[in-house]
């Protein structure tokens, strides 16, 4: 400026952003594209699911009527020709009901699995430790034959379908039964509060797991035994990840080879 406040010179610069506010504008329609794309792909994979669900339930059902037939006829055969028919005869038929029951207990478990819908509905809220009994109760058998103790810590009330409750409890004690060591079992299930979830845990004292394996016992039809070591499906841990899942939860299991197996759940806490 002059000594009267006048500008007599001007010195400024100047950038061309062009480049730059296109590039911006590239991106942003670029990442809104994306995200278009994501969200189509998860509906189709949703889409699919679900038909892949529905078709497991389908077929599961639809599969008991001719297995019914043949383990009906398996057993009526046995009856009125085993005396008559020579050894191996005998030693087929048993084959043919031994199949037929491994494949019904496969379906029973697979109409388990896709019977838990995509979707879990609002649910009341429940004892878990009621939830519990009903699985130890159905497993008294078990438990009494393998000489086990089950200790059962203090349990919360929780919002959760209390049927499906249930029927984790029953696959990890089961499971803890079933794989036991040579000690007898003793099995423990507590469960501690969260900031924002109950931690529950079942505990036990049986063969244990590798590490590179912490991932896959929960996969459909992964097994780490075969059918003569330890009897299964592969199902019941992919089933009981899917429950606790469905409800908001987390599933996973600490294991140190050799001495035993924890599964933790957690269940979140609603208002
Ligand atoms: P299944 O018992 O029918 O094979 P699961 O889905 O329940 O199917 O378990 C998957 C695999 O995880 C089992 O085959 C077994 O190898 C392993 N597993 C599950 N529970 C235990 C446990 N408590 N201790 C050691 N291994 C286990």
């Amino acid at each position: 400026r002059n000594q009267s406040g006048e500008i007599i010179e001007w010195v400024g610069t100047c950038t061309d952003i062009d480049d730059q506010k296109r590039e911006e504008e590239n991106l942003r329609q670029a990442g809104a594209s994306l995200e278009r794309l994501i969200a189509e792909r998860t509906a189709e994979l949703n889409r699919s699911n679900r038909d892949l669900e529905q078709f497991a339930y389908v077929a599961s059902h639809d599969l008991q009527e001719p297995l019914r037939a043949v383990t009906g006829c398996a057993q009526i055969l046995k009856r009125r020709y085993g005396a008559k028919l020579d050894g191996s005869a005998d030693e087929l038929i048993g084959h043919i009901v031994e199949g037929a029951s491994r494949m019904q207990t496969l379906i029973l478990d697979l109409l388990a699995y896709s019977r838990v819908g995509p979707q879990q509905k609002e649910c009341a809220e429940i004892d878990s430790a009621v939830a519990l009994q009903k699985a130890l109760a159905n497993l008294v058998t078990a438990t009494n034959e393998n000489g086990a103790k089950v200790i059962v810590g203090q349990l919360p009330m929780v919002r959760f379908d209390a049927v499906q409750l249930t029927q984790v409890f029953q696959n990890l004690v089961a499971n803890a039964l079933k794989y036991r060591s040579s000690h007898p079992p003793e099995i423990r299930v507590e469960a501690i509060r969260k900031t924002e979830e109950w931690q529950f845990s079942v505990i036990d004292n049986g063969i244990g797991i590798e590490p590179k394996y912490f991932e896959r016992v929960f996969v459909l039809f992964q097994r780490l035994h075969t059918r003569s070591e330890y009897p299964g499906t592969g199902i019941g841990l992919a089933l009981c990840k899917k429950i606790v899942e469905r409800h908001g939860g987390r599933i996973w299991v600490e294991s140190t080879f050799g001495a035993g197996s924890v599964f933790c759940f957690t269940i979140p806490f609603k208002d």
